[in-house]
């Protein structure tokens, strides 16, 4: 971890949070890391300041076919695609992009140890999101738990359609885990990928009731760039959601949300109102590799972000939060922050 925490100093040291950040979890001390307490120059604080830490905070690894002897995938989710650690490291390296969060698939559905395997092999390049489980039984409580108490997992995944049939998130196993993740302060990333509409009322329910757990929204929330009535008014209640503090939204996937081909230059009047909104401390890119790889290409899924980012004439500043600032500060170290 000791990059990762490398990175959070970077964060800490390069200078105050823009205006509409909200720094989350500055009501609880910090760890008083050696560099925090010495004094530093400014020229010091120039050089941390240079430093870009690229982050990816969306995409996913699973095993090859030969490891897949040592690591099953679930049964009827065998991948299409190459998906594994190496494959992934080989196309980071090549784009310039430092570290990520691993978000588990669906492949290895609720068993984490390819994951796991991945996380324990490579600390201080990669972070993990678990994925909830939200059996009926209330047993994914106890494993969503010894993921991040045990395995260092920092997010956990709401895939909202894993619920049991009729069940929604709000639902007592939901608020269950949903509390619990803002006890461990580790953020649920949820996916809506058949449309916000269908579960905004349970995400503006459970940040109420939970005002203390941070949300992520995968994929700007699935919102395309709205062409009816309907969706924009459903895009206008996703800006309207950065009124809970704890909502941050994940740039990524651009592939899945754009109407147009890479570099995706439609979505930049969107990136440039979620910015307003939101602020872009909350706001993360995220590639979804393997899935991106495809579709565009890893390294030209990062490109594009800077040419949307120039097309919606955001600043350096904003944009250095949304490559990696605004995940590097979200996703420390629950027991370092
Ligand atoms: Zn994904």
């Amino acid at each position: 971890m000791v990059a990762l925490l490398r990175l959070n100093t970077l964060v800490s040291l390069s200078g105050l949070c823009p205006t509409r950040h909200y720094c989350y979890y500055s009501r609880k001390p910090r760890l008083p890391f050696r560099i925090r307490m010495a004094s530093i120059t400014e020229t010091e604080a120039e050089t941390a300041s240079a430093s870009k830490v690229i982050l990816d905070s969306h995409l996913h690894v699973w095993a090859s076919p030969h490891e897949a002897a040592t690591f099953p995938y679930h049964p009827g989710q065998e991948p299409t695609l190459a998906g594994h650690a190496d494959f992934l490291l080989q196309c980071m390296e090549e784009a310039g992009v430092d570290s990520a969060l691993i978000v588990q698939p669906i492949n290895h559905k609720f068993d984490h140890n390819y994951v796991t395997s991945v996380l324990k092999k490579y600390p201080t390049k990669f972070v993990g999101c678990c994925l909830a489980n939200p059996a009926d039984d209330g047993s994914g409580l106890k494993q969503f738990e010894d993921l991040v108490l045990k395995d260092g997992y920092r997010v956990v995944r709401f895939n909202p359609y894993l619920w049991p049939s009729g069940k929604k998130m709000t639902n007592e196993v939901g608020k269950a885990m949903f509390q619990k993740a803002g006890e461990l302060k580790v953020p649920v990333s949820i996916m809506c990928m058949k449309g916000l509409d269908l579960h905004i009322s349970e995400i503006e329910q459970l940040c109420t009731e939970f005002p203390s757990t941070i949300v992520i929204l995968d994929h700007l929330a699935f919102c395309k760039p709205p062409l009816t009535d309907q969706e924009q008014l459903i895009f206008s209640r996703l800006l309207n959601l950065s009124r809970f503090p704890q909502m941050y939204v994940k740039f990524s996937a651009l592939f899945r949300v754009s109407r147009e081909k890479h570099p995706y230059l439609d979505l930049s009047t969107l990136l440039s109102q979620i910015v307003s909104s939101f602020g872009a401390n909350r706001v993360m890119w995220g590639s979804d590799f393997p899935f991106v790889v495809p579709e565009c290409g890893y390294k030209e899924a990062k490109e594009a972000v800077n040419l949307i980012a120039n097309k919606a004439s955001l600043s350096p500043s904003d944009l250095e939060w949304i490559m990696g600032k605004t995940a590097t500060q979200l996703f420390q170290s629950h027991s370092a922050s």
